[in-house]
């Protein structure tokens, strides 16, 4: 199949685990992930579809200004704070925040350049040491801290689970993110409506679960062990 049919077909599978679960489908958007593929591979897409994602900041200044400007670009890899300013003006939201530290750096250079940068907050929902990302309790302390941060859009929340080879043992994952965002929402009186969680081979899960943000690479492109090939 070509590029175009794993896209549309995964729009179907998005709509319908819309509908399974009763929710709209408007309710769900699609981020793109074209890390590793080069911008000619991406360029086949980019009359179809709006919303693209990237992991590292160095690849999507060389790739993002060879696509059309009209592109929306989120970062969703892990941001150092010496890249902060390039990355700024290029993604429209950084879903990747994950430590408080990020998220003033953020802050302060966003107000240099006159942006308001939104952000999602990285969560690693089963406290994975070697993963990036709030822990639940860390984020709950840090909380006070990221909502006087007054440049700071926070929109909402992401994961990336621990990998299972069964979608279906993702779903305590993806459920663990919406209840700890419903706390938050009690106890800040802050919305967070984003909760971007569900990759190639369990987002209808993730869809189930809630998910406004699916991030899928390889069920469109293949896999990326073929990308330099
Ligand atoms: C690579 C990546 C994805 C996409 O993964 P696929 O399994 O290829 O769909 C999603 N989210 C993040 C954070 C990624 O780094």
């Amino acid at each position: 199949m070509g590029l175009l049919d794993n896209l549309e077909s995964t729009k179907t599978e998005i709509r319908e685990a819309a509908e399974r679960s009763g929710r709209s489908l408007d309710e769900v958007r699609l981020a793109v992930v074209s890390k590793t593929w080069p911008a000619e591979v991406v360029a086949k897409l980019t009359s179809h579809h709006g919303l693209f994602a990237e992991n590292k900041v160095q690849e999507a200044i060389e790739k993002i200004p060879l696509l059309p400007s009209r592109l929306e670009w989120h970062l969703i890899g892990h941001l150092q704070s010496n890249k902060v300013r390039r990355a700024l003006p290029l993604f429209a939201l950084i879903q990747s925040v994950d430590s408080l530290d990020l998220a003033e750096d953020i802050n302060r250079i966003g107000a240099e350049l006159g942006l308001f940068p939104k952000v999602f907050l990285q969560v690693n929902v089963a406290g994975e040491a070697r993963k990036h990302g709030f822990s639940p309790e860390a984020l709950r302390d840090a909380f006070p801290r990221l909502l006087a941060l007054p440049r700071l859009e926070i929109q909402g929340l992401m994961t990336i689970p621990p990998y299972e080879e069964e979608p279906e043992a993702s779903r305590g994952h993806f459920r663990a993110l919406r209840l700890f965002r419903d706390e938050m929402r009690e106890s800040f009186g802050i919305s967070l409506d984003e909760l971007s969680m569900g990759m190639s081979h369990d987002f209808t899960v993730a869809i189930e679960e809630g998910a406004t943000m699916v991030r899928v690479g390889s069920a469109i492109f293949g896999d990326r062990k073929a990308a330099h090939a």
